[in-house]
């Protein structure tokens, strides 16, 4: 399944110069907001040079999903631009398709980021593209 993922986000990093890392939380009981804004700081999400990394971020216990994107992509996406991703996730995560609601927001971040953050010749895999658990 982590293979899949990581697959996943190295494709849709070929359309974008936008940096998608997943993060599986399998600790409870803090608020998964601010775990998720931990985990962005402590993967290193905020260092992209473009500021274009994005994390999605699971709270497993909690059945929560949070995306954050970095000030790079905030300050040129409409208001919203996630949430539309986000539902997608979670419809398929309702169903328990945890893999194929992970993939294909994936997948749809990819797209969405490519119109904001073409791929560029020169790109390098900033973030690693393998998923990380804690
Ligand atoms: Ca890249
Ligand atoms: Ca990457």
């Amino acid at each position: 399944d982590k293979e899949r993922i990581t697959a996943a986000i190295a494709r849709a990093e070929r359309k974008t110069s936008g940096e998608i890392r997943v993060h599986v939380d399998q600790s409870d009981g803090e608020d998964p907001v601010r775990r998720a804004e931990e985990v962005f700081a402590d993967l290193g999400i905020d260092r992209t040079k473009a500021r274009n990394g994005v994390l999605f971020y699971l709270a497993v216990s909690q059945r929560q999903f949070v995306i954050l994107g970095d000030e790079g992509i905030n300050q040129k996406v409409p208001e919203g631009f996630w949430t539309g991703i986000r539902d997608a996730v979670l419809t398929r995560f309702k169903a328990g398709l945890f893999v194929e609601g992970l993939t294909e927001g994936i997948n749809l971040a990819g797209e969405a980021l490519a119109a904001y953050f073409p791929y560029q010749r020169d790109d390098t895999d900033e973030l690693s593209n393998e998923v990380s658990i804690s």
